[in-house]
């Protein structure tokens, strides 16, 4: 039962066909950060993460950029990699396939201006993340058809949900993680406070694991 709470169950897991929910690397575990860049709080976890010399993986919202120029620069001039949140963070249920991919580019235009200056990631294949993690089947399709990785996770952190303490998300993750794990923050103004007291724990504590802690 916990682990239904915890992580997506196998039916659902089933029917994202094609997502990557957990990579398969030995000894290596993917940080993510959802729906920034924003100055309350992404400028605070970069902090953390240069403290200890980690590199992570931040799925970022096009209208964030465009109103934060400057937080997502400093994301990617840190060496972090960046991923495609849509440019208003919407709900594939809620968007037409082609408002729903208008919002992917929307976002990709977005990034792209901003990271030409910064860093060349042509090579690198793009990575998407649906908000919610939800999208309807024929939204997934397309996206993968246009060459993104659909990227989820294995490990949520709950950070976005006041009834959870640093402890709480701190047992989440010593129980849940594994080789290849994705686990799942947010850099949002709802998490600001639990995701920044927590995360130096989850990278202590990664590290006396002896797990690698890499970009996607
Ligand atoms: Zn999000």
């Amino acid at each position: 039962m916990l682990r239904l709470l915890y992580q997506f169950p196998s039916w659902m897991q089933r029917l994202y066909r094609g997502v990557t929910w957990r990579r398969r690397d030995t000894g290596v575990v993917y940080l993510t950060f959802d729906d920034g860049s924003i100055p309350e709080v992404t400028p605070a976890i970069l902090d953390v993460l240069a403290k200890y010399g980690v590199k992570a993986t931040f799925f970022v919202v096009g209208d964030n950029i465009r109103k934060h120029p400057h937080v997502y620069a400093r994301v990617v001039a840190e060496g972090h990699r960046v991923g495609n949140h849509t440019y208003h963070h919407v709900k594939g249920r809620q968007c037409s396939l082609v408002e729903y991919l208008q919002e992917v580019d929307a976002c990709e235009e977005a990034m792209n201006g901003q990271k030409s200056d910064v860093r060349n990631q042509e090579s690198e294949v793009r990575l998407f993340r649906p908000p919610y993690g939800k999208m309807t089947f024929a939204q997934k399709r397309a996206i993968l058809e246009r060459g993104y990785e659909i990227v989820l996770w294995d490990v949520l952190t709950h950070d976005y949900n006041r009834n959870y303490t640093p402890e709480k998300m701190l047992r989440i993750v010593q129980r849940y993680t594994r080789d290849g794990s994705i686990i799942n923050f947010h850099d949002s103004v709802k998490s600001a406070e639990r995701t920044i007291e927590v995360l130096p724990q989850v990278i202590e504590w990664l590290q006396q694991q002896g797990y690698k802690i890499a970009t996607l």
